[in-house]
């Protein structure tokens, strides 16, 4: 019995010793194994970050490029608006600007094939000046005029003659506001009125916060002497291109007819580069002016005035 029971024992415990041989050789082999996993899950970490990492890079160098062509796309656009939001009247000729005029080879007839950047001179539907005939007759706002005596400066830039007035003079129309740029004269007016023309015309230039421009076109007729008129004779250059400043003021208000019923319609500026969108306005009443100051400019410009457009059926409104 006693011998069983060793016997028993001694099975259960080489059964045991087995059991247990069996384990003590297995967590050996398993760690082995843990590390290699462990190896080659870092090792695939390792690799997942470098190529996130790459990723990122990548990423970033693409979006610092996008930034880049942003910012050029951005500061030529900018560039662009200010070249478009330049003044009307050319101050000065550019050295490498192909010159313009009023007659012959560099007339209007040609200023389209002059310079690429002025074709919408020939191929533009919203060219000024317009003969104005069959306007609509409607009970238009009145154009608010809220100018003031200012300093002043003349020009004779080689295609007129140039008032430049300091800020703070005003005009509304359909509720935008421009700011008075310039004033300059035409001989013979440029617009016509069912086909007639006057004596010679002003161009009060205007322009809006958004760089929109607007023109009160004023017809000058032979009669009395125009002080305005008068001031800026008596201040002319002596030379092209150079800039008399005056000390004393002048107020464009004096320039106005009495009464201010006037044309409206969308047009261009009447010089290259002929750029359209621009709003003419169109004083119906004549301004009077002496024939001696008419002649006088007339020595300086004896015919700056571009032909009259196609209006193409554009729509010209006028007040009652
Ligand atoms: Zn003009």
């Amino acid at each position: 019995m006693r011998k069983l029971i060793a016997l028993i024992a001694l099975i259960a415990c080489g059964t045991l010793m087995a059991a247990t041989g069996a384990s003590a050789a297995e967590p050996v082999k398993s760690r082995a194994n843990d590390n290699l996993a462990e190896a080659e899950l870092g090792a695939r970490i390792a690799a997942k970050l470098a190529q996130l990492r790459a990723q990122q890079a990548l990423r970033m160098s693409v979006a610092a490029k996008a930034k880049k062509t942003a910012a050029a796309t951005a500061a030529a656009t900018a560039a662009a608006t200010v070249a478009a939001q330049a003044p009307q009247a050319l101050p000065a000729p550019a050295l490498h600007a192909p010159l313009w005029s009023y007659e012959g080879e560099t007339g209007p007839a040609n200023w389209a094939r002059i310079n690429p950047d002025w074709a919408v001179c020939g191929s533009g539907t919203r060219q000024s000046p317009i003969d104005i005939r069959d306007g609509m007759k409607l009970d238009l706002e009145p154009i608010v005029f809220d100018y003031l005596p200012s300093s002043f400066t003349v020009v004779d830039n080689g295609h007129t003659i140039e008032v430049t007035l300091g800020a703070g003079n005003f005009m509304t129309i359909m509720n935008r506001r421009y700011e008075l740029q310039q004033f300059h004269f035409h001989r013979p007016s440029e617009e016509r009125i069912n086909g007639k023309r006057f004596d010679m015309s002003v161009h009060l230039v205007h322009r809006d916060g958004a760089g929109r421009q607007a023109v009160v076109a004023l017809l000058l007729e032979r009669g009395m002497a125009q002080n305005t008129m008068q001031k800026v004779w008596n201040n002319l250059p002596l030379e092209k291109n150079e800039i008399v400043k005056p000390s004393t003021v002048l107020d464009a208000t004096d320039l106005l007819p009495l009464q201010r019923e006037y044309f409206i319609y969308m047009g261009s500026m009447a010089t290259p580069p002929c750029s359209e969108g621009v709003l003419w306005m169109v004083m119906k009443q004549p301004v009077q002016a002496a024939p001696a100051q008419m002649a006088l400019f007339s020595r300086l410009y004896p015919y700056n005035a571009r032909p009259t457009q196609p209006s193409s059926g554009r729509i010209i409104k006028e007040s009652n």
